[in-house]
């Protein structure tokens, strides 16, 4: 615990970091917490691992720790619910021996609550973009005793098109001169450098001449496989003990979807979160995967993205992330704060160019692994998702069939409908 006296916190706020056995401060919090402290904006380059929560909580915490309970103060926006809720808990971990309060505040559940700790004015609020702003057309939504605003995964917000919200979000604040801005984002697009310079007032810049590469201490492997046989090497790599706990990301829903009930047939215990998941299964997927009732959880990388597991054995892109910075970024999910995993990708034929990008941007020649025994010839018995041709064509043979319905009814016949094939319907709704 000596590394983290010298920040000079409260010992209340050292006794809750000894709580977490946290015994010493990652580089982003080393660099980062003094600045905070010093009451300086921010603009961090960090990615989920990296131990930035407790970056940004940590000088936020001691600051309204002398006098909580006086209206919300801190103000954090993060890009999905996920993220939303591990912020509150690390939140509630870190400050439990204070009097600062905290609440989330996101979409997917029931508003009163939410307008309840927006009411009392809790002192930290943790927002997704969207369901804030519903919140913020009413009066009982109050910042102005706002004194620290915190933008975390800004370059996700923008992936996920929350840029507009997040604009919205800071034209309706009210004007704080003295306001101290934390500004988080794994990766720097244009955009984002350019909201970062619209927001920050001399930020002190951290860890921004941040190479690109992976965390250290990291067992990277790709697994050439045609794009048909990935879901049965995966199967054969759980059965084979190969793989412990894992995380799964697919490129779509639909894809997540077909590879947990694959899974499931097989008897190996598993959960998928995606899109299309009521918050209620997403946070039962969640917990029972920490918990270890599910092996694997099956996502889709927008929705899974910062999800927070310990000891996490394993990431397997199923797909390959389609840039290296979300490659990285993907892969940096096992090896959080001094902890190593591995990260295995699924590389078809097609997607060997990808890889070449990723090697390229950090430099290093990923190893490959030929699983001993697999049959890579083997038939399989049904593709995960159908070809785009294949969608098109049942698309077009569709929109023919309503044709001649229509025009059939204008002359005064009428033509049966057909039913539509279920993997049909499935197939047109491929986003992630
Ligand atoms: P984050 O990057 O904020 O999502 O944090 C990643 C994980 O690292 C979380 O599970 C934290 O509880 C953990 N963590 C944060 N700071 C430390 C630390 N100083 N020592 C050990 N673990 C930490």
């Amino acid at each position: 615990m000596v590394d983290f006296n010298k920040f000079g916190l409260h010992a209340d706020v050292l006794r809750a970091i000894g709580d977490l056995e946290f015994t010493k401060p990652t580089p982003i919090q080393s660099d980062a917490i003094p600045h905070a402290m010093a009451g300086r904006d921010l603009l961090a380059c960090a990615s989920t691992g990296s131990g930035k929560t407790a970056a940004f909580l940590l000088p936020i915490i001691q600051r309204l720790r002398q006098q909580p309970g006086r209206g919300t103060r801190a103000l954090i926006i993060t890009p999905t619910r996920e993220l939303a809720a591990q912020i509150v808990e690390h939140a509630h971990a870190l400050a439990r021996h204070t009097r600062v309060r905290a609440a989330a505040v996101y979409g997917g559940v029931g508003m009163k609550p939410q307008q309840e700790a927006l009411r009392r004015g809790v002192d930290i609020i943790v927002a997704t973009p969207g369901r804030l702003l519903d919140h913020m057309q009413y009066d009982y939504t109050n910042f102005q005793k706002l004194e620290v605003l915190v933008l975390d995964e800004a370059d996700r917000m923008l992936d996920m098109g929350f840029l507009p919200d997040i604009r919205r979000v800071l034209k309706s604040l009210p004007v704080g001169a003295s306001r101290q801005t934390l500004f988080f984002s794994a990766t720097m697009p244009a955009p984002i450098v350019e909201l970062s310079r619209e927001l920050l007032n001399q930020p002190a810049r951290i860890n921004i001449e941040r190479k690109s590469a992976p965390v250290q201490g990291l067992a990277q492997a790709l697994y050439p496989v045609p794009q048909k046989l990935k879901p049965e090497l995966l199967i054969e790599l759980l059965k084979r003990d190969e793989i412990g706990n894992v995380i799964v990301f697919t490129r779509t829903k639909h894809r997540a979807n077909r590879l947990y009930e694959k899974i499931e047939r097989s008897g190996i215990a598993a959960a998928r979160i995606h899109g299309n998941r009521s918050q209620a299964q997403r946070t039962e997927a969640l917990a029972g995967f920490k918990k270890g009732r599910y092996r694997v959880l099956v996502a889709t990388d927008i929705v899974a993205r910062g999800i927070d597991i310990e000891a996490l054995d394993h990431v397997v892109n199923f797909d390959v992330p389609h840039t290296p910075d979300d490659y990285i970024h993907r892969v940096g999910r096992t090896a959080r704060a001094e902890m190593t995993g591995d990260a295995f990708t699924f590389v078809a034929p097609e997607e060997e160019p990808l890889v070449r990008d990723i090697e390229r941007a950090t430099q290093k020649k990923i190893e490959r692994r030929v699983v001993k025994g697999f049959d890579y010839d083997r038939k399989h018995d049904e593709a995960l998702e159908i070809p785009l041709a294949d969608r098109i064509a049942a698309i077009r043979a569709r929109k023919r069939e309503e044709r001649g319905r229509s025009e059939a009814r204008a002359r005064g016949e009428v033509a049966p409908r057909r039913r539509q094939p279920h993997r049909e319907r499935q197939g047109r709704s491929a986003r992630p």
